[in-house]
């Protein structure tokens, strides 16, 4: 008989427990799952550049279900429902293994009630992932706000806190008396130019807070490309009473389309010397020329600064943070 041994205990190391141990700033990454229909192999190249560099962690997003509108021969449309980037945890799972390094699976409240949450982190804990990423999730393409799903969660921060009742043996079946405490570190989403939903970035500061509370244990940013709103950002944190370690999240620029699309799609601004700079810019290979020295100058800073770990938004191409983390670590 063959016997084959499955340590799922191989290397669970937390977030956390990675900055606490660090003597220097941290280097982690975030990669999107293969579209549907694709292989794992396409993750692994975007992956394996980024090796060399001992990634602490490296997160895998969540992605909900899409409604695109098919045009059928009658001319009609069709609403059709589809998922295209599933497989998060297995993903997260197939890394650590493959690779031996900790990941961290995000998971969002849209489209799961409590109980499809509760089955998320059973999985993510019988695969011996010791960290997840809390969030809301935005809205359906299509709606013009966040609806949560029917027994599910409308803000983040009660999802910490179901984690944090996990983690104390507490499951949603008051049936289970003394359930196996899972033990996640809980990292939640934060946002230098506040979250675009928020009046103001007071009341946003008193909802991080609220994660905190609730049981959170490290924040990473939305990316950001002037390093005073980072700065100000965890001065007002602190303020807040909000200490655990902030992460400063950062995304390079590539291509021409970035310059709009960034922007306006996570809410943040451009500083007029990168804008500039930019605007100069004849193709592609000139604007990822900019994006890479300015990704390089930010991280020097944030280093110099003593931020626990800079972590990049690969977006599924490595190549430009391949470069940054070369020039700047
Ligand atoms: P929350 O913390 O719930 O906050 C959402 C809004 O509600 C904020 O404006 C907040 O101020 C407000 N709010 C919070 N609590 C309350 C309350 N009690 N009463 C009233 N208002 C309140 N999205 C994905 O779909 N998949 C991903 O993998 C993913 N990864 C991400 C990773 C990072 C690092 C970041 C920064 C974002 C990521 N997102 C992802 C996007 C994120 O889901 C959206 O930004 C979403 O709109 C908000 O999520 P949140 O967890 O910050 O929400």
């Amino acid at each position: 008989m063959i016997s084959c041994t499955f340590d799922t205990q191989i290397l669970a190391v937390k977030v956390t427990e990675h900055i606490e141990k660090a003597t220097g700033t941290l280097f982690s990454f975030e990669v999107l799952p293969s579209l549907k229909g694709r292989d794992i192999q396409d993750l692994y190249n975007g992956i394996e550049p980024l090796m060399e560099f001992n990634p602490s962690f490296i997160n895998v997003t969540y992605h909900r279900e899409e409604f695109i509108y098919k045009k059928l021969t009658n001319g009609l449309h069709e609403k059709i429902h589809a998922r295209k980037r599933p497989g998060t945890v297995s993903i997260c799972a197939a890394i650590k293994y493959k690779y031996g390094i900790d990941t961290v699976p995000h998971l969002i409240c849209g489209g799961f009630t409590r109980d499809d949450t509760e089955l998320a982190l059973i999985d993510m804990h019988y695969l011996g992932m010791d960290n997840v990423l809390a969030l809301r999730g935005d809205s359906v393409k299509g709606d013009s706000q966040f609806i949560p799903e029917k027994g599910g969660h409308a803000y983040a921060s009660t999802m910490v806190r179901q984690i944090a009742e996990m983690n104390k043996g507490h499951y949603l079946d008051d049936e289970i008396v003394e359930g196996i405490p899972t033990d996640f570190c809980v990292g939640v989403a934060g946002y230098p130019e506040k979250h675009f939903e928020a009046q103001n970035l007071k009341t946003d500061l008193k909802y991080l807070k609220e994660k905190v509370d609730a049981g959170a244990d490290y924040i990473v940013t939305q990316m950001f490309f002037d390093n005073r709103k980072f700065f100000a950002f965890v001065d007002a944190c602190r303020k807040a009473g909000i200490n655990v370690p902030i992460i400063p999240g950062l995304k390079p620029i590539t291509t021409t389309k970035h310059i709009s699309f960034l922007p306006k799609t996570f809410h943040i601004d451009m500083p007029e010397a990168l804008a500039d700079e930019l605007e100069k810019c004849k193709n592609n290979e000139q604007v990822m020329q900019v994006g890479i020295e300015w990704g390089i100058q930010q991280s020097k800073e944030l280093i110099a600064a003593g931020v626990p770990c800079i972590h990049y938004y690969t977006m599924g191409k490595s190549e430009a943070v391949k470069r940054i983390v070369q020039g700047a670590y």
